[in-house]
């Protein structure tokens, strides 16, 4: 029977329960026990599997979307909370991080923007070498320089992913104000290609009644530049929900599902050979897993 090209998330991840999946839940336990969680903002590991990095902690830009306010973090007014790629180094060097941990890069700033682009690269530069997966999120256009400053460095096959981020076209001057505009954005999927790295679009946070009425835009660019992964993402709420967001100690911020998530995708779906995922972990997962059967 010919496979569904278009199953949500886990096409490549989802297995029956089995010894090894057992083994890892196992070994999960065992790790929350014996590893003391790390939770400075500008690091969080709860787990070898992961850890998130930010520079700063702090945004200029004015998403009317933001969880910044909701975290004791500010898109509203500048800030001194921010720390140099070698002191963060510094940091990761003192706990136990190894070369399959992913480096998510984001969260807490843009990680692209004037202030934390020279860190963002040092960062790049510094984890490549150690062989980690790394991914970020942007709404800033990559430039080609950047590109070339960091293409050699590259030890692997998709061992760095760029999730470009979108939640609106049409609305995006006044909901993700002072970002780089869509099209400004999406021009880097055209280098990202050029220079054979993975490309995502990364359609997060849906916005309810909003991002859906840019679906078939986003359908252009998807065809446009023929990007085969794409997240359709959930917005964070500070009502607990079943699910916490995995970047925060405290229960503050959970995901918020909506029913537009299960409508865009259903909509992405009429395009032939994608894969839409639910998360940008399940992306990274999927990429280690074609990595490993590479070798
Ligand atoms: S880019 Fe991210 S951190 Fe900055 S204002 Fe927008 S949502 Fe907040």
């Amino acid at each position: 029977m010919e496979k569904d090209k278009n199953q949500i998330d886990g096409k490549y991840i989802k297995t029956p329960k089995s010894l090894k999946n057992l083994w890892e839940e196992f070994s999960k336990k065992i790790w929350k026990t014996a590893v003391p969680l790390v939770d400075t903002g500008y690091l969080y590991w709860e787990d070898k599997n992961r850890i998130f990095i930010n520079t700063s902690l702090w945004c200029e830009w004015k998403c009317s979307y933001c969880y910044l306010g909701k975290i004791w973090y500010s898109n509203k007014e500048i800030t001194e909370k921010k720390k140099t790629a070698e002191e963060i180094i510094q940091e990761t060097k003192k706990i136990w991080i190894w070369k399959d941990t992913l480096i998510s890069l984001w969260c807490f700033s843009e990680c692209r923007d004037e202030m934390n682009k020279p860190e963002t690269i040092k960062l790049i530069k510094y984890f490549l070498q150690q062989w980690n997966q790394i991914q970020l999120s942007t709404k800033k256009e990559i430039l080609s320089e950047e590109i070339e400053e960091i293409k050699n460095l590259i030890q692997y096959e998709w061992q760095l992913v760029i999730f470009i981020s979108s939640a609106t076209i049409s609305k995006w001057e006044t909901i993700e104000k002072g970002t780089d505009s869509p099209e400004k954005r999406f021009n880097s999927f055209k280098l990202l290609k050029e220079s054979k790295l993975p490309i995502v679009l990364y359609m997060k946070p849906i916005l309810k009644w909003k991002t859906i009425q840019d679906v078939q835009e986003y359908i252009k660019i998807i065809k446009k530049y023929n990007i085969q992964d794409i997240v359709v993402g959930t917005i964070f709420t500070t009502k607990i929900k079943k699910e916490k967001i995995p970047f925060l100690r405290n229960n503050k911020l959970f995901y918020n599902e909506e029913t537009d998530e299960e409508k865009i995708r259903n909509t992405l779906k009429s395009i032939k050979d994608i894969n839409i995922f639910t998360r940008s972990s399940h992306v990274m997962k999927k990429y280690k897993q074609k990595h490993k059967e590479k070798k």
